[in-house]
């Protein structure tokens, strides 16, 4: 077997016991970079040669102790995180040459381990939309089937991880793009609880609702990961000064009498009746382990697509202003002050950037503002009621991840509602603030992963970790790889 193959935990004893070198790890993972990044597109950046000084680092590291949890494990980076002195682009033409000056929290922290950075990952631009497709670069491929999407927007972190292109990578959440580029690309994705990471030098989409999370080949990895991850942190102010547990005693703890809760509204018709069956095979394996399903209702789930586009295009908007070719990337060639603003933005965005800022601007536009953005508001406070009443009648709930499996490249790109309702069964967790994870639950007759949605309480990552890791262990879903 390939090292690139294998797990952080499983490297981390090879490494710790001198087995193998950083150097090794890192040469199996270029190599396998070298063979299907071509196809897959995973990355906007490979950075090729840090990677080669980090992971000479890591074995200097580790010639003289045992190593932290990522002392020379190989990480992709979603390229919305800011690296110091490597590119961050966003996947958007406006930061094409943009060097961040600082490095965000969430990544110092892996320096801190000495990590080894293998490139930074293809989005959708500024992390709006479902498939990739919006990048300003290029589309990645799903491992499973290259003529589909990936998901997204972090699509191509979900992609590396899916293609052994990288052992776990980091991704981003503000409607769902960690948990279903995870769904679609049968791998493990996590969306932390609003708060609990830092959002230092993330680059703002909706910030009421981004939140960085681990996208990883199981749940041990993703519970690893996530602990080094959180934590507060003074430098954001929306991080939320809670101490975070340790999650490891959590996986392999027994789910008997865990209570959880099936969602009416989310099992409709019309569903992909595949998903639909892995789905409800899914919540009798956690029945047979002990859990207890008891149905639970979100009233107003029908309204989380139309809040969420309100509420999110609103605050991207705001977030997209500062974006004029002064400040940052992209300028534009004009002697005229306003048509240099003008051009820069108009050459620098994307199609759906600019629909997004026109949509958000005229929600918040004098005399629109109460009809869309404060109704979005409120809406947004029952949405999050109604979790806190399921809430009390269960510990978690467990729902399908995505609508469909990876659909055909071009197949929604023209339509944006269709894929704006990639999104309906992630969005609403987002808008509550709760954590919740997707897990590999099965496949459809064409060979495409499903994936099962674990929500938990506020700040319960711990539950939902323990939920999924029993789920995972007594099944076999999560040790199939793509073969590619
Ligand atoms: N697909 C959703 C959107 O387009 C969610 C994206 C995300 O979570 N970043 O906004």
């Amino acid at each position: 077997m390939k090292l690139n193959e294998l797990t952080i935990t499983e490297l981390r004893t090879l490494l710790d016991n001198r087995e193998v070198s950083a150097q090794d790890v890192l040469r199996d993972v270029q190599g396998r970079i070298d063979e299907v990044e071509e196809q897959v597109k995973a990355y906007v950046t490979v950075t090729r040669d840090e990677a080669l000084t980090m992971a000479k680092q890591a074995d200097e590291t580790l010639a003289a102790q045992k190593g932290s949890l990522l002392t020379g494990i190989p990480i992709a980076v979603k390229d919305n995180m800011c690296t110091k002195g490597i590119r961050t682009t966003c996947s958007s033409k406006i930061l094409a040459n943009f060097i961040p000056p600082y490095e965000s929290t969430v990544t110092a922290k892996l320096l801190d381990q000495k990590y080894v950075l293998t490139g930074k990952t293809n989005l959708d631009e500024f992390a709006m939309g479902s498939s990739t497709e919006n990048s300003g670069f290029h589309t990645s491929r799903n491992p499973w089937n290259l003529q589909c999407v990936p998901g997204g927007s972090s699509g191509g972190s979900a992609a590396a991880v899916a293609a052994n292109e990288c052992i776990a990578a980091l991704g981003s959440d503000t409607g769902g793009s960690i948990r279903q580029p995870a769904a679609l690309c049968g791998v493990v994705g996590l969306k932390p609880t609003y708060g609990l990471v830092s959002r230092y030098g993330l680059v703002a989409f909706a910030s009421s609702l981004d939140q960085i999370g681990p996208i990883t080949k199981n749940v041990r990895d993703a519970a690893l990961l996530l602990n080094l991850i959180a934590g507060h942190d003074p430098l954001d102010s929306t991080s939320a000064p809670v101490d975070v547990p340790d999650y490891a005693p959590y996986l392999g703890k027994e789910i008997k009498g865990l209570k959880v809760g099936i969602p009416k509204e989310y099992f409709i018709d019309g569903m992909h009746p595949e998903i639909d069956q892995s789905v409800r095979d899914a919540i009798r394996q956690l029945e047979s382990l002990g859990a207890v399903p008891v149905e639970v209702s979100l009233p107003h789930t029908g309204y989380a697509v139309a809040t969420y586009y309100i509420l999110a295009t609103s605050e991207a908007s705001s977030n997209l202003g500062r974006y004029d070719g002064v400040r940052y990337g992209h300028r534009a060639k004009s002697k005229d002050l306003i048509d240099m603003y003008m051009q820069s933005r108009s050459e620098g965005f994307g199609p759906e950037v600019k629909r997004r800022i026109m949509l958000g601007t005229y929600a918040l536009s004098a005399g629109y503002y109460d009809a869309y953005y404060k109704k979005g508001q409120q809406v947004r406070t029952l949405i999050k009621q109604d979790f806190e009443k399921a809430f009390e009648q269960c510990d978690v709930i467990a729902t399908p991840t995505s609508p469909s499996p990876a659909f055909g490249i071009g197949e929604k790109a023209t339509d944006p509602l269709q894929m704006y309702l990639s999104d309906i069964f992630t969005i609403s967790v987002n808008l509550a603030g709760v954590p919740a994870i997707s897990l590999p639950c099965g496949f459809t007759g064409d060979n495409l992963p499903i994936g099962l949605q674990i929500i938990g309480k506020s700040f319960d990552e711990a539950t939902v970790l323990q939920a999924a890791y029993a789920f995972e262990q007594s099944t076999s879903w999560h040790t199939r790889r793509a073969s590619l």
